[in-house]
């Protein structure tokens, strides 16, 4: 796999310097901006798609779904019987018509693991951190065509999607704090903000860590979760896990946009039988969200919104499905409703009078 140097680091060498995005994707951008990411819903694992307002998907955050303890929870097992979605059906989940790249936060398998199910994606451009893999998984991950990896000495990398939107790649990093021994993938992989800019400083954020707790995230860390305008959107890492959670992790949490709609989205999976073998999402990171101001909260694995799966609710794939996050309407879209807002508050007035 070869390392990619960004024009950042090494401005000089046209050999060596790297494009995120696919011109398909450039041109797609051109055209609509990038509203939200989408968490496509394949069980326990991650698999998010940024796209544009007209729902062209520019890039993909991991290609993931449940696999091994979780595989029964991937919507194409057995298990879902005739509900269970066919090759065909999977295909359709996504869109590939911009060539989108793949960034992969981190090499655990539920985060790639449906590529090997998707042909068409393997041929796109995947970017991934530098990780010592799994042996078992190495057969497959040269599978991926295209597949580079982020240089070893960049911290973050900041890409121009148009339009006022941003898109912050950044580096983990595993803390003196977590003093742990084994190495684990978790902890180094890559992290996303898609940012919403202003004039000069953006004015609000999607925060995508991957399975990364907040201490791993540089910026986080040492800014103690503030980030310029506030986050609106936030995928709870490790699936809602609590893996890594000291106060520190509490401290490095994004904080929610003052006074705005902020929505909290957990991605895991259940089985028909709503068992999740890992035990997620964790009641103490839902709880630990929810007072930091994290909250409605929505998860691919239950109803909307904040609503537990329920025993009745089984095998019913009502209770599963993509969620979205997106950024705040622009500014011409939110004139537009206050307008309407203005003339209903008119209209109610008078007939009332
Ligand atoms: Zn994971």
């Amino acid at each position: 796999m070869p390392d990619v140097s960004f024009p950042k680091v090494d401005p000089g060498d046209p050999n060596n310097s790297y494009e995120i995005l696919s011109g398909e994707a450039k041109r797609a951008l051109s055209r609509g901006s990038v509203d939200g990411v989408t968490a496509i819903d394949l069980g326990q694992g991650d698999c998010n798609a940024l796209t544009t307002v007209w729902g062209h998907t520019v890039l993909y955050f991991d290609f993931g779904g449940g696999c091994h303890a979780g595989a029964h929870t991937h919507p194409t097992h057995e298990t879902w019987g005739p509900r269970k979605l066919s090759p065909q059906q999977l295909a359709e989940k996504f869109d590939f018509s911009c060539k989108p790249t793949v960034i992969v936060s981190h090499w655990d398998h539920d985060h790639w693991y449906t590529s090997e199910l998707v042909e068409d994606v393997r041929k796109l451009q995947w970017l991934g951190p530098r990780q010592p893999v799994a042996k078992n998984n190495l057969e497959a991950i040269t599978k991926l065509d295209n597949l580079r990896c982020w240089p070893a000495t960049l911290g973050e990398y900041e890409l121009d999607l148009g339009s006022g939107r941003r898109l912050r790649i950044e580096k983990c990093k595993k803390p003196n704090s977590i003093n742990q021994k084994k190495y684990d993938r978790n902890l180094d992989g890559l992290a996303l903000f898609l940012k919403k800019m202003g004039w000069t400083k953006p004015t609000e954020s999607i925060v995508m860590p991957g399975d990364a707790p907040w201490q791993c995230i540089p910026s986080l860390l040492a800014n103690e979760g503030k980030i310029p305008g506030g986050a609106v959107g936030l995928f709870g890492y490790h699936h809602g896990s609590i893996t890594h959670w000291t106060d520190e992790t509490t401290k490095s949490m994004p904080k929610p946009a003052e006074k705005r709609t902020v929505k909290l989205l957990l991605t895991y999976g259940l089985t028909p039988a709503q068992k999740n073998s890992y035990n997620l999402a964790h009641p103490a990171a839902k709880a630990r969200y929810h007072e930091a101001g994290w909250s409605p909260r929505e998860d691919t694995a239950g109803k909307l919104p904040n609503d537990p799966p329920q025993p009745a609710d089984v095998g019913n794939p009502a209770t599963r499905g993509d969620r979205r996050l997106n950024l705040s309407p622009t500014v011409t879209m939110r004139l537009a409703s206050m307008t309407r807002t203005s003339y209903t508050t008119l209209r109610n007035l008078l007939w009332k009078s």
